[in-house]
């Protein structure tokens, strides 16, 4: 039996596709399971992990469940790894940005800095089952890893329940097991920047991976005509202006794909492909100017859409 249903999670729509005999069953249980996380990974919840950390933030430590610190955990190393370009403690600017979009303005110059000072991860301090933030104000956000870490806890479910062969997308999230079939692969779409949602430009064939993608085309606000997106690069204070259209990470684990591509998108090209290369991982990176640069890994499994209109080449 295959099992196809699509929920709303995290603010974004969730679809499963899950073949085997219970598979209905084991679906309902990953939509459990995800909604379990973003009660405790939410920004926006009162009463979360994450809303508890940060309404604490700058009065010591606060407990906290062992996903949270996990996801705390590893979130803390990618900001470390990426020079910041990724920051966990990035809340204080993506929480602005996001309420002035919503208003159409722009932030006022000297707000941003003021915040600035506020976003670094030596802010943030994780302990064994407890986390702090040093200073008022300071706060994190996940938005740029928790969808990862969902798609890995959903696999793991589907993992222990005997699944081979299952595919799951958080919006543009997605982690597989097995292939379609024991022969045919799955194929992933990413997503074009200048046409409707579900128009590709490229294809991916996956096995037993996770391809997760950061794009500036995804979230953004509008303001008197010019689009302000949601990926803040915490250097500037200002949404990243990397000369990236996208940034498609493909490893096993889906957290780390997650991280690495909201990092690498903020890095820009040349940097972005070294982060990623340094990882061990395959990228496929969209630039403004529409060239799209794979690394070598991607080439054999990876077909450019005939009529996308973009050019593509081997780099790394
Ligand atoms: P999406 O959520 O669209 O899949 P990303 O994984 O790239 O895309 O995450 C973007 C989200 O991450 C933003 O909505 C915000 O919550 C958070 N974020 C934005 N900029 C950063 C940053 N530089 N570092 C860490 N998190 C960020
Ligand atoms: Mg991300």
């Amino acid at each position: 039996m295959t099992v196809q249903r699509t929920d709303f999670i995290m603010n974004t729509p969730v679809e499963q596709t899950v073949c085997g005999p219970d598979a209905d069953a084991i679906a309902a249980q990953a939509v459990d399971l995800m909604r379990r996380l973003e009660c405790i990974l939410s920004f926006f919840l009162p009463g979360s992990d994450v809303w508890n950390l940060n309404e604490a933030a700058g009065h010591g430590a606060v407990p906290l469940q062992p996903e949270t610190v996990e996801v705390l955990r590893e979130a803390l190393h990618y900001s470390r790894l990426s020079g910041s370009a990724f920051d966990v403690t990035a809340a204080p600017l993506t929480d602005l940005w996001r309420r002035c979009g919503k208003q159409q303005k722009v932030p006022d110059g000297d707000e941003i800095r003021r915040l600035q000072a506020l976003v670094g991860y030596q802010h943030l301090e994780v302990g064994d089952d407890t986390a702090c933030l040093s200073s008022e104000g300071c706060a994190v956000d996940l938005g740029g890893i928790a969808k990862g870490l969902a798609a890995d806890a959903c696999v793991q479910l589907y993992r222990a329940e005997g699944v081979e062969s299952a595919f799951v997308n958080l919006g543009g999230n997605v982690k597989a097991i097995g292939g379609k079939t024991p022969s045919e692969p799955w194929s992933v779409g990413l997503q074009h920047p200048g046409l409707p949602r579900g128009a590709s430009f490229a294809s991916l064939a996956v096995v037993d991976e996770s391809v997760v993608t950061s794009g500036s085309y995804e979230r953004f606000a509008t303001v008197d005509g010019h689009r302000y997106h949601h990926i803040i690069d915490p250097r500037t204070g200002w949404p990243s202006d990397s000369g990236l259209q996208s940034v498609t990470v493909i490893c096993e684990s889906s957290m780390k794909a997650d991280a690495l591509s909201t990092a690498a998108f903020v890095l820009g090209l040349d940097d972005g492909l070294t982060l990623v290369c340094e990882q061990g991982t395959d990228a496929v990176f969209l630039t403004d100017d529409g060239d799209v640069y794979i690394t070598p890994g991607v080439r054999s499994r990876f077909q450019l859409a005939p009529d996308c209109g973009f050019q593509c080449y081997v780099g790394a």
